[in-house]
């Protein structure tokens, strides 16, 4: 990104933003496929430290990280960035939007969620704000109603003035949760994760039974 910062033209970054307990192929179908769609630049992954809305207890913050890089390093497009994982408090979005635009002055912010994401994210600290520095992109997500997202995205919307696109991406019902209890059972995730990530998973001992 270092490359970027003394162009005049502005360039279009996407931001992935997520727990990635594990990073898994949604994740990157959806980033690949937005980033193509709307001819962005860079994705960004960017690994939450401390989410503070995540009740479960959640891996190693070096560990999520360490899974990202490897699962993006033959894309490149995609770079990984570790300053939420820097962090020692909890980690907000409006934090790393407001950091990002002050170390690069020239991106446009595109900030990819899924449609459970887009839903809650009133809960969010400074929403309003969060409206104001990037565009917002809700990708569909199995499981959660089309009808209700866009509701919800009419209403925040007049309410916040935000940016906000829905985007249809191909759908792959995983989650992060559904690969970890694969794990604990002793199931296979195999193309559910990139082989990569799932020999990490194995060398580190990852997300075994009762741990
Ligand atoms: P968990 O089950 O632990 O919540 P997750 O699969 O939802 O994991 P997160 O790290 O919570 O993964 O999500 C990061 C981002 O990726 C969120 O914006 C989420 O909505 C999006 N996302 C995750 N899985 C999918 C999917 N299958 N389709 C579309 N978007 C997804
Ligand atoms: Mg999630």
């Amino acid at each position: 990104l270092k490359n970027f910062e003394n162009k005049s033209k502005n360039i279009k970054v996407g931001i992935m933003g997520g727990t990635f307990d594990p990073i898994h192929y949604a994740h990157l179908a959806t980033a690949e496929f937005i980033r193509d769609r709307y001819k962005l630049d860079k994705i960004l992954f960017i690994p939450s430290g401390t989410p503070p809305h995540k009740s479960q207890s959640i891996t190693n913050k070096f560990d999520r990280y360490n899974m990202v890089n490897i699962a993006t390093e033959n894309n490149d497009h995609f770079l990984v960035l570790d300053l939420e994982i820097k962090r020692n408090k909890k980690t907000y979005t409006i934090d790393t939007l407001k950091d990002l635009k002050k170390t690069y002055k020239n991106i446009e912010i595109y900030f990819i969620t899924g449609a459970d994401a887009i839903c809650d994210i009133e809960t969010w600290k400074d929403v309003e704000e969060n409206f104001k520095l990037a565009t917002f992109i809700a990708a569909t997500r199995p499981g959660i109603s089309l009808l209700k997202v866009q509701e919800k995205i009419a209403s925040l919307k007049v309410k916040y003035n935000a940016n906000i696109i829905d985007v249809y991406v191909p759908s792959l019902d995983i989650s992060s949760t559904y690969i970890r209890n694969q794990l604990k059972e002793n199931h296979s995730v195999r193309y559910l994760v990139p082989e990569n990530v799932e020999n990490y998973i194995k060398y580190k001992m990852l997300y075994r039974y009762g741990e």
